[in-house]
């Protein structure tokens, strides 16, 4: 045998286990003994109780149906209004017996998941709560609307049948469920009903001793008193606000306020009659959704729409010279958290981190609000200088220093912070957040526990590589790289001797982009292989094709090898079989290696550019002299060429050459004619220059005094002209 729920409205823990209709009839019980005190109805508890039946299950179908759909609810407000359940507290114990009891009660079988039903349970109460606002509203226009007929009539008709509609107005007045008050017209309260007292508290002379003008409140909607002004002045006839007054006991009653002016039979002024319905609860209740939709039910920080709400009208130029400051948390490191230690624990500091940002800001007009998983920001509207902004980033930064204390352990939080701040009307909020973020990348970047100040070029810089990056990987399949030539030419006699290849990329909106601004790209994701490989066996390709069919006798050429490929185990075969493929020597190939990627290298790095000398091929130092190492290695290195890089010579372009510079490179070109090196000048741009360089004993020039990068076409007539 079960037993019902007791007296106080609990249900026992047989309940949910018997058959449906039961436990329908058990969920209407319940309903009914938390709302029947609460209501004015004429209906006996048990009528009341069958009357929720129905409800109930309206109710219990919504929740189960498919597709979900919330409206059948706003009936059940409605039939709560009919029923005269309107005293203050029936919505909200209705509201709370839903919540508590219909996913208990009602809900579909196991395999429904139950935040399903939890989350359809919340929408249902919404739609009670705003069918319930609908009907209350509608009743009281309605008894409005009756109050307001019978005074007048009672007017009208005062000569006929004075007794009669005044009888009719009383008892109008008198059972009316919104409050009437009836003032004369300088303001002095002459009358009010019932269901005005007890809205204001309950003390009728408290109410009555006031005047029309003693009903200010400072939350007041602007202009209200210039409306009520009008109506006493007789400009108006009636005006229709929300207005809050102070109960008796102090506390805020709010209302839906119409006042009409009630004129004399010859047309004068004669009583002002205000009506109101309480809106206190509903007001509340909106409070308490909008609450809701805009706060973060973890930490119970403001969430993003309520962020995204106040950077707006942060960001909304006012008179133009308003400002806003914004930093962007994300912390470090939370991913292995959570991953380790459990969701769980990751929600506590999450919880832990929100309380000591929440003691950061001071000010009304400063914001933390949660975004994101771990991501927070921290808004200022209107910061005085930019320090406040970094005065408040240092604060976020100092209160997660201190490690966290959980499950025993103490975990160190750390952040990386973007900050941006500016004047307000210049950005739209999209755009202050994706800069925050990217900024707050480069602080993460530099080793996070920091934070960074927004830098429009870096932020070009990010966004540029984000979108070649991701148009890197197909650009090969889809050809859009080529190659273009410059030609290597002996400065003894001025002939061509080779090319270096250079490699350009002709993206498909951007057009053709240099290798400086994809080869670093293409070295971190791991494209620099594939396509080094690819301009390898094009640049082969293109010297033989010189050579043999250019009737011009041998040309070299000179490829790139970034410091990926050069550890690539694959380098020695791949070249070896591109050779080849080709049918060429290995003597008319030049790979070419920076300094910096042979600092400190190590025989296991130096092996296969060991091999490759072996076999014949010619390997340049390029860019020698930027890096920093030392001449003395260079022995050890399986080297052929050196490649001066074009800040050397610079000092050379104009007669006369700058002495300094004249002296180093004859020292660096004596040095190399020791250790049997060839020497290459990169950048020669005047003829003083290769003047210069020739007199030095350099073997080699390339530059632009000699050609562009170019068509191999344009190789191939130059070598001719030499040659002639
Ligand atoms: P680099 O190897 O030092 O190439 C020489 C660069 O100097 C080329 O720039 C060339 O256009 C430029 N240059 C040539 N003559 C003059 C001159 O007289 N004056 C001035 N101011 N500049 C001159 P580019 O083509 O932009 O190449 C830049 C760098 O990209 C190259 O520097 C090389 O390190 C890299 N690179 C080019 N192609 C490849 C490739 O296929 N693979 C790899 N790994 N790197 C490449
Ligand atoms: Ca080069
Ligand atoms: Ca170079």
């Amino acid at each position: 045998m079960t037993r019902g729920p007791d007296e106080s409205g609990q249900p026992d823990r047989e309940g949910p286990r018997d058959g449906p209709e039961d436990r329908l009839r058990r969920f209407a019980r319940i309903w009914s003994r938390a709302i029947y005190p609460a209501t004015a109805t004429s209906m006996n508890r048990a009528e009341f109780e069958e009357y929720l039946i129905p409800l109930a299950r309206t109710l219990s179908e919504a929740l189960r149906a498919r597709p979900f759909d919330p409206t059948p609810a706003l009936a059940i407000g409605t039939a709560l209004v009919t029923a005269h359940c309107t005293d203050p507290g029936a919505l909200p114990r209705s509201l709370g017996v839903v919540d508590s009891y219909l996913v208990l009660y009602c809900s579909p079988d196991e395999k429904f998941p139950v935040e399903e039903s939890r989350a359809r349970c919340a929408r249902l109460q919404h739609a009670i709560a705003a069918g319930f606002a609908q009907a209350l509203r509608e009743r009281t226009l309605a008894e409005q609307e009756a109050v307001s007929r019978a005074a007048l009539s009672a007017q009208a008709e005062a000569e006929k049948a004075l007794h009669a509609s005044e009888a009719l107005f009383r008892a109008v007045f008198e059972g009316a469920a919104v409050g009437i008050g009836i003032a004369d017209m300088d303001g002095k309260i002459v009358d009010v009903n019932d269901a005005l007292t007890q809205m204001f508290g309950g003390l009728e002379h408290h109410v009555r001793s006031r005047k029309v003008t003693d009903w200010a409140h400072p939350d007041d909607t602007p202009g209200v008193w210039n409306l009520q002004g009008e109506l006493a002045r007789g400009e108006r006839d009636h005006y229709r606000v929300e207005k809050p007054y102070y109960r008796t006991n102090g506390t805020v009653l709010w209302t839906n306020l119409t006042v009409s002016l009630l004129r004399d039979p010859a047309g004068e002024p004669q009583y002002m009659l205000a009506l109101m319905e309480d809106i206190t609860e509903r007001r509340l209740l909106n409070a308490r959704l909008r609450y809701e939709a805009t706060h973060d039910a973890l930490t119970g920080l403001p969430n993003r729409t309520l962020f995204f709400e106040r950077l707006r009208a942060a960001l909304a130029a006012r008179d133009g010279v308003a400002r806003f400051g914004l930093c962007y948390l994300d912390l470090d490191g939370f991913k292995v958290v959570n991953d380790s230690l459990g969701h769980e624990v990751g929600d506590r500091l999450l919880v832990e981190v929100a309380d000591r940002l929440q003691t950061c800001v001071t000010a009304p007009d400063q914001l933390i609000a949660r975004i994101g998983g771990d991501e927070f920001v921290a808004l200022i509207m209107d910061p005085e200088t930019q320090e406040d902004v970094t005065d408040l980033a240092h604060r976020i930064l100092d209160v997660l220093a201190e490690p966290v204390h959980l499950e025993g352990r103490d975990l160190s939080v750390r952040g990386s912070i973007g900050i941006v701040d500016g004047p307000a009307g210049e950005l739209g909020p999209a755009e202050v957040l994706r800069s925050a973020d990217i900024t707050m990348y480069r602080a993460k970047a530099a080793g996070g526990n920091r934070y960074e100040h927004a830098d429009p070029e870096a932020e070009v810089l990010a966004i540029t590589r984000y979108g070649l990056t991701n148009s890197l990987p197909t650009a090969l399949e889809r050809g859009e790289f080529f190659i273009e030539y410059q030609p290597l030419v002996r400065l003894s006699d001025g002939t061509v001797h080779g090319a270096e290849a250079l490699v350009r990329w002709c993206h498909p909106l951007r057009g053709v982009l240099g290798p400086d601004q994809f080869i670093p790209l293409a070295e971190n994701t791991g494209l620099i292989v594939p396509l080094g490989r690819w301009v390898l066996s094009e640049a082969v390709r293109q010297a033989r094709h010189w050579t043999f069919e250019g009737g011009h006798g041998p040309l070299r050429v000179n490829v790139n090898l970034s410091p990926f490929q050069l550890r690539h185990p694959g380098l020695v075969r791949d070249t070896v079989e591109v050779l080849k493929e080709a049918g060429l020597e290995p003597t008319a190939l030049c790979l070419e290696v920076t300094e910096s990627a042979l600092i400190g290298a190590d025989e296991t790095l130096l092996k296969p550019l060991r091999q490759l000398a072996d076999l014949g091929v010619d390997i340049a130092l390029d860019d020698f002299g930027t890096g920093y190492s030392n001449l003395s290695n260079l022995r050890r290195m399986p080297l052929s060429t050196l490649k001066l890089d074009r800040s050397f010579t610079r000092g050379m372009q104009h007669d006369p050459a700058d002495p300094v510079d004249i002296k180093i490179v004859e020292g660096v070109v004596s040095l190399a004619h020791t250790l049997d090196l060839a020497v290459t000048v990169e950048g020669v741009e005047t003829g003083a220059q290769a003047e210069h360089l020739r007199t030095l004993g350099c073997d080699t020039a390339q530059g632009w005094y000699y050609a562009r990068p170019g068509p191999p076409e344009r190789l191939h007539a130059l070598s001719l002209v030499d040659a002639s």
